[in-house]
């Protein structure tokens, strides 16, 4: 059966559960996991970039190093930063009834967590969980993504030659094997990847009551408010929109304008883009995408769309024939799109962007809150009562407010969607949370009146149950 565990993928989790009974990481032992981590990425950096360029056929080399390897380590310093103050015991105040006894929540290690990552960001999707859960004492196993088979092997080799396996362990294979590593009694899972799959993943770990994070995908709406400055938004918008072109989960999926803009804004929008990609062909800043049959889904998206009356933007600044083969897909605005088509439905995960009108703040938000609770949302306002409004009236994974993709930056935020967008967080102290036990500890202290309350009940039981509970 494809989702039973091969026997070679329960002895390596069984190798490094003995391993952490036997030794748990301590404080030292971390530090040395995850300077050894920044020191195999650092040095790795350039082949990083080449190996995750040749699997999407052209990655932007810089948003390779910005969006990996800078995320990679700055998650990583800021780990060896904290590391120490999260461990430690937090003490917290004992109920009345209880003090003097004392209370304290102690971070202990889980055990052996397993992380399943994506394509979109190969590298820093398999590695800044793998942090977290390094930080926070547990071993690794990893199952990187089969659609970027270089990156894998990358990080396989990466793994292999900086960690013992009984440390961290990466298991390679396309949908069967990921299945059966799904299976694997974790003692948490880290699953970032599709909302489908997410499904799969949440069964599978049921039936061994493993706990997951799941980082997944979604619809992320932003909304330009009626005074905001067109420019602003749309250096912004396109930054966020075209970077890795579109296939970031954070990525605006639509764009909700006030109607009378609309036309100006999607003018503005289609200068920039043609201003920061003069060829699309040559530039070497605009990634293609990453297989045949993703280029193919987008395709048929945008058809769909035009064929039910969507008026759409095509970028191709230099004029040129731009063959299938090469996977580059032209920045692609839409308009009227009809309600009821696929790209309205799916999140789209790719550079085309329907940009919707709309008459009132109130109907912006409201189309928001009739869709699934999206992974991102972006807000264009320097009205602060407004923004308010915005924030209060609807719910998401993460916001960025005058800005796109930024929430995702900060090392002190959590990260993480909320229902069909994602389960938990990770980021800096809530990685190392969702991946301890947080132990709760009650210490009795030697004088304490518990006696008091003991059988066999009599009068000063009665007075002190009456005094309590009044
Ligand atoms: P995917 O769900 O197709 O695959 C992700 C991983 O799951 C791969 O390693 C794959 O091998 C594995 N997998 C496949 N079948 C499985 C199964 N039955 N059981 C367990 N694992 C299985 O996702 P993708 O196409 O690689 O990535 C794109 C999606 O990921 C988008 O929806 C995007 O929004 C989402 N995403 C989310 C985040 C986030 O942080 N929330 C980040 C990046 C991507």
């Amino acid at each position: 059966m494809a989702d039973t565990p091969q026997p070679s993928m329960y002895s390596a989790l069984e190798r490094q559960r003995a391993a952490h009974l036997q030794a748990p990481f301590d404080y030292a032992e971390r530090v040395r996991l995850l300077k050894a981590l920044r020191k195999a990425v650092s040095s790795r950096k350039e082949a990083i970039a080449q190996a995750i360029s040749a699997d999407f056929g052209r990655r932007s080399r810089h948003e390779t190093m910005i969006a990996e390897v800078m995320m990679i380590l700055g998650d990583i310093d800021h780990h060896l930063r904290y590391m120490r103050r999260w461990m430690r015991p937090r003490p917290v105040p004992a109920d009345a009834l209880f003090q003097p006894g004392r209370c304290e929540i102690r971070p202990q290690a889980l055990g052996v967590v397993g992380v399943i990552s994506p394509w979109n960001y190969p590298a820093q999707l398999a590695l800044m969980p793998m942090t977290a859960a390094l930080a926070a004492g547990n071993r690794v196993m990893l199952k990187p993504s089969e659609l970027t088979p270089k990156t894998s092997d990358l990080l396989a080799e990466l793994i292999g030659s900086t960690f013992k396996p009984a440390e961290v362990d990466c298991v390679l294979g396309g949908p069967e094997v990921a299945a059966a590593f799904a299976a694997l009694p974790f003692d948490h899972l880290v699953f970032t990847g599709s909302t489908a799959v997410g499904r799969l993943v949440m069964q599978a770990a049921a039936r061994n009551l493993t706990p997951v994070t799941l980082e997944l995908g979604g619809k992320s709406p932003a909304i330009i408010a009626e005074d905001f400055p067109v420019a602003e938004a749309v250096d912004r918008l396109v930054a966020g929109k075209f970077m890795n072109a579109g296939q970031t989960c954070i990525a605006p999926d639509y764009l909700l304008v006030p109607q009378a803009k609309r036309e100006s804004i999607v003018s503005a929008m289609m200068a920039e883009i043609e201003r920061r990609y003069p060829s699309l062909l040559q530039s070497p800043d605009y990634t293609s995408i990453v297989s045949d049959r993703h280029y193919q889904r987008l395709q048929a998206l945008v058809d769909e769309a035009e064929q039910g009356g969507a008026r759409v933007f095509r970028a191709n600044p230099a004029g040129e024939p731009i063959p299938a083969e090469s996977r580059i897909f032209p920045p692609t605005l839409l308009t009227d799109t009809p309600g009821d088509c696929a790209l309205m439905r799916e999140e789209i995960f790719g550079p085309v962007l329907p940009v919707l009108g709309y008459s009132s703040l109130e109907g912006a938000i409201e189309h928001v809150n009739a869709q699934d609770r999206p992974l991102a949302l972006y807000l264009f306002d320097h009205n602060a009562q407004r923004a308010e409004r915005v924030l209060n009236a609807t719910i998401s994974g993460g916001v960025s407010i005058n800005d796109t993709l930024f929430h995702i930056a900060q090392s002190s935020l959590p990260f993480g969607g909320v229902g069909p967008s994602g389960i938990g967080h990770y980021h800096g102290p809530y990685g190392f949370d969702a991946l301890s036990k947080l132990k709760p500890v009650f210490k009795q202290s030697r004088w304490h009146g518990m006696g008091l309350l003991n059988p066999p009940y009599r009068k000063l039981a009665d007075f002190l149950a009456g005094f309590l509970t009044r």
